[in-house]
Parts: C-alpha cells; structure tokens; sequence
C-alpha cells in the first residue's frame, strides 16, 4: 500500500524512539501498538500497513543507535530531550494570571533577515510557556515595512523554527489584518486617540523635544477631515502621518504622540503594492496581541518604556489587555546578536550568506553542528532574568559538547603535517576505536609503516631524544629535525610499549591514508566594534581517509582538536573544541 510522506514519517519517529529506548533495537509489536494508540482513525488500514512497518523497523535497527538518534533528532528536534522537559520548565517563573489550558503567547519576529540565538530565546520561552500552562503559541510575522520585508525571510524564519523543534499552533502575519488595523485607526481618530499629522520630519522632531503640540493637533475637527484622506489614500509619501494623541509634556518621550501610522511606497512580500499606509510596530503590536487572544505578551527589555504606549492604546480602544512581560536580550561578548550588526557584514559582501559559520543565526548554528537541544536547554538555563548579562559563548559551548561528545566518532586530523620517518617501524594493520566508551560507533583498520605524519604544531615542540606516544599505535624516538621546504620533518626511531604520563600523546596520519582535508574555524566576529578581518580561520592538513566515509552533516571530533560537522568530502566545520 502507498503510504503518505506523513505518516511514513510519524511511523519512523515511533519506531526510532521505541529504538533508542531499547539499546537500538526497536520492536515491531510495540511500534504497531504505539501506531494505533496514537492514530486510531488508521486502525483500520493497519494490516496494509504492517509490512511498511516492518520494513522500517528493520532499516532502523541495522544503523547504530549513535545514528538512531541523529536521525530521531533531525526527524523530531527534541523528542530526545522531551523527558527532561519537566525540569527545565520549573526554571521559569509563573505567569500572573495564567489559568491552566488558557494561555496563549506570541512569538512577533519581523520577516526582516534570518533568525538568530537571540530570537530562539524568544521563541523557545514563548513555547516553554504554552506548553506549561498547557495553552497555546503563536507565530506571528510582523510584516508591516514593506521596505524591510522579504518572502526568504519568512521561509527562514519558519525553518530556523523548525530546527530547533519549536512548533507554534497557528502561523499568522500582521498583514493579514490589515484592513482592520486601518479600522481601527480611523476608529482611534474618531474617538480624539490620535489625528492625522502633516508637519515635516524636523518639525516633529523639534516640538516633541520641547514637549509642545503642534496645530494638527489642536481640532478634532480638522483630524476628522483627513481621516479619509489618509486612509483613502490620497497623500504622498512623506507629507502625512498618523499620530497618538498621547501628552507632548510626559516625562516618558515614548508618550510624546508616537506615530501609528505611515505611508510607505514599496513591495510587501504578501499585499503587493496594494497598500501604502502601514501600521508601527507600537500601534499593531498591542492590537494584534489583543485580537489574537494573547494572554501574555512577552518581549524584550528595550520595549519597557512602550508598555504606556501600549495599554493606552487599548484602553482607548475599549479593547482587551493582555499581561505584558519582560526579559533581558540576549547577547554575547564579540558575536553581536542583533541584526543590525549582522546585515551591514551581508550588504558589503564582507560575510556572503547568513549561515555563515561566523555569525549567531540558526542557520550558521545549524551548519556548525550545534544541535538545536543545546540551545533550548542553553536558554532554559539562563531563566528569565531582566538583567542584562552576556553569557559567554562556552556556556553554550558546553551544553553542545555534552549531547554530541557521545556521538561523535574520534578520528584523526593533522593541521599542516610534518612528515615523521621511523626507522624500524614495521609495516602494521591497527584496528582504531571510533569511540572510546560506545562500542556501537565502530572501529576502523589503518595501515601504518615507516611513514606517518602529525601536526606541525606538535612537530614544532620535537627535539632530538624527545619521545612521543603516537596515540594507539607506538613510542617514538626522535633522533632528527629538520626544516625541508618550509615544513619540518622528523626522523625518529620505535620506541618501548609503555604509555608513560610525561609522554606527549599525538594523533598522526600514516602515508598511504591520506585525505587533504581542510577545516574552516570560527573565530570572534568582533573586536569592539571593529569587524575581525581574521574571523575565520582555514586550518588545512590531511585527515584520515575514514573521514570519507562520513556524509555531509555528520559529526566528528577531530582528536586534539576538536568537534566539527563535515561539510563536504574534503571540508569540515568547527563547531567547538
Ligand atoms: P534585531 O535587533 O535582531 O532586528 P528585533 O528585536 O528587531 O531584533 P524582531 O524580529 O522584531 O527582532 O524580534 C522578534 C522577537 O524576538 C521580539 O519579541 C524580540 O524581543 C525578540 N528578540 C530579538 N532579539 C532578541 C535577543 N537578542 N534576545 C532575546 N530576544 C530577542
Ligand atoms: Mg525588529
């Protein structure tokens, strides 16, 4: 029987969680069970389906379970986190308010650039909140600069989701709603909230400074006369805009009639070029959260001094007030989150993609090798402060380490190899184990001989009577250095067996197992405020040729060197040491 992508996929998720609960063998009985314990509206195609079934059980449980749960991560980000779930969300503090099965959060990204760590920290508490209460997520593009949008961005933005297995329950766009926001614009005048105002950029500026009105202000008479004017469409851009009519003297400038309204020429990505006059952000943001049933409208600290703005906005309006919370931005020291540092890098060509390695987007996480757990429970783990402290970079590190080290194959790569010759060596077969504790990833057979090379930073250490232990092979003597060609080489003879402490321990490469191999190494993209011209660093050796084997996006640890996600037969990845 034909069976659908979905349900192949649903039935491989199963089959593939039932595995790596039972030391990689999943059982076909207990996949059927689970199959229709959770879709019992298939029960009855079920018999069609039991050869399917056992055709992917098998499949899954002929790789490993290292590979099992890669393959589970990537078919259900968090699935294999879900048990700790729990845990984690004690760390964030109770909503005021929330009643159990009621609650609805937001998540509000503008479809301006790709998303980055910052955003999934938005993200992921907004979905740690829905799920606590048992409540809802949304996702709600904030389209309305038509300027600033495009469709890439919000195929980004969904996908850069996707990974990192936060799954909202209704998708929606600002835009979608835009006759109704010019509704209730034209309501907000009727009602003397706000007046059309066509004073110039400087004027504006100027009196909101002094705190004075200016003459659009004084008669309602007059606002009501441009109402139609302004949502008819019959200003240019530039000469007019719509304003709250908040008070010119608040002490918090934010008050001081913030514009609601703009005109702005351009293509929106959904509405085309149909319509010219757009909400802020400070108008549709609070009329968007209330419309949409938001309970509990979380948002970033620098939005504090708008929350005025935005309960009076509805008061006017006599519509509902959801909660308003804040938390702190995150931020890193030397990878500025924002995209606003991060666009400038794009739009001169110094940075050619946003997954580029270097930079703090999902997508550069994702190539990487991060695994989107990582970030969830590296988020989780800085709760919900309104301090605004910038972890460091390692501490994300070290969430990521601890999922990927048991997982990882351990293999050998020599940055610019320095030529070892041994004499005596005998030439031998060594099986080498790809992990050191889980038998399950493997091992491998290398040739060795007289000939091997290690790194020349190791090599750069050598000096005549040193000895070395070639990690799983043997001692070494070196008896010679020599600088040939502008790479050093080492002469040197087998030593005894014994793996003494002092003994430096080096990977190597043997001669006829080579692979030229390069890896591309993430470094600081700033210092200060000045871009780091050597952010990215090529380190180039050769790898062993086992590293052939491996296919783009699997994940290896470099012995000595550290984690990498391949990127092609002769590239990889550091994701971190
Ligand atoms: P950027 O400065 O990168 O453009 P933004 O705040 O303009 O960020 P939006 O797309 O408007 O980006 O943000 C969507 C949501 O993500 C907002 O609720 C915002 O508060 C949150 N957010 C953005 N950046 C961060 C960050 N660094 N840390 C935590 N939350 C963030
Ligand atoms: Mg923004």
């Amino acid at each position: 029987m034909p069976i659908d992508a979905d349900t192949e996929k649903f039935i491989k998720v199963i089959a593939l969680k039932n595995s790596v609960e039972h030391d990689g063998k999943a059982q076909v009985d207990a996949v059927i069970a689970k199959f229709i314990g959770s879709k019992p509206e298939l029960r009855s195609q079920i018999k069609a389906l039991i050869p399917e079934i056992k055709a992917m059980v098998h499949e899954i449980n002929a790789i490993s379970v290292a590979d099992q749960k890669l393959l589970l991560e990537e078919l259900a980000p968090g699935e294999t986190a879900a048990k700790k779930r729990t845990e984690q969300q004690l760390q964030l503090p109770q909503l005021e308010g929330a009643v159990h099965g009621k609650v609805v959060t937001r998540f509000p990204p503008e479809p301006n650039g790709y998303p980055h760590i910052g955003h999934a920290k938005a993200a992921i508490i907004d979905e740690e909140y829905a799920h606590l209460y048992a409540g809802r997520l949304i996702l709600r593009f904030d389209d309305t600069n038509p300027l600033k949008e495009k469709l890439e961005y919000y195929d980004a933005i969904a996908e850069g989701l996707e990974w990192l297995g936060v799954k909202p329950d209704i998708v929606k766009n600002t835009s979608d709603d835009i006759d109704l926001l010019h509704n209730y614009g034209r309501k907000l005048i009727e009602l003397d909230g706000a007046y059309v105002c066509t004073c110039s950029q400087n004027t504006i500026h100027d009196l909101r400074g002094k705190g004075l009105p200016c003459e659009c202000r004084q008669d309602p008479a007059i606002a009501l006369e441009r109402v139609e004017k302004m949502f008819g469409d019959l200003y240019d851009q530039n000469e007019a805009i719509v304003r709250f009519k908040g008070d010119m003297a608040d002490q918090n400038t934010a008050m001081r009639d913030p514009a609601l309204f703009r005109i702005i020429e351009g293509e929106h990505p959904k509405l085309g070029n149909k319509v010219r006059v757009w909400p802020t952000y400070d108008f549709a943001a609070p009329i968007e959260d209330s419309i949409d049933g938001v309970t509990h409208a979380l948002r970033t600290k620098e939005y504090e001094l708008r929350n005025a703005l935005y309960f009076a906005i509805l008061e006017r309006l006599k519509l509902r007030k959801p909660h308003l919370i804040e938390f702190s931005r995150l931020e890193f020291e030397g990878i500025p989150v924002s995209k606003r540092k991060i666009r400038p890098l794009i739009d001169n060509g110094t940075i050619k993609s946003w997954d580029d390695p270097r930079l703090p987007t999902l997508a550069a996480f994702r190539k990487r090798g991060f695994v989107p757990e990582a970030i969830r429970k590296f988020v989780l783990s800085l709760g919900f402060t309104l301090a605004e402290t910038k972890p460091p970079f390692e501490a994300l590190e070290a969430f990521n380490r601890k999922i990927i080290d048991p997982i990882s194959p351990r293999l050998f790569f020599v940055k610019n190899p320095a030529e070892v010759r041994v004499q005596g060596a005998r030439e031998m077969e060594v099986m080498l184990k790809n992990h050191p504790t889980d038998a399950t990833l493997g091992t491998r057979k290398v040739k060795a001989g007289d000939l091997l090379y290690i790194s020349g930073d190791d090599a750069a250490n050598l000096k005549v009577g040193t000895e070395i232990r070639l990690i799983e092979l043997f001692n070494i003597k070196i008896t010679g250095v020599d600088l040939r060609n502008g790479a050093l080489s080492i002469a040197a003879k087998v030593g005894d067996d014994e793996i003494r402490q002092s003994m430096p321990k080096v990977q190597w490469i043997a001669k006829n197992d080579i692979v030229e191999y390069k890896v591309l190494i993430p470094k600081e993209l700033y210092i200060g405020e000045e871009y780091n011209t050597n952010s990215l660093e090529i380190a180039r050796g050769f790898a062993e040729s086992f590293v052939s084997r491996l296919k783009p996006d699997a994940r290896v640890q470099f012995v000595r060197f550290g984690f990498c996600r391949i990127d092609d037969d002769q590239t990889a990845i550091m994701t971190h040491r």
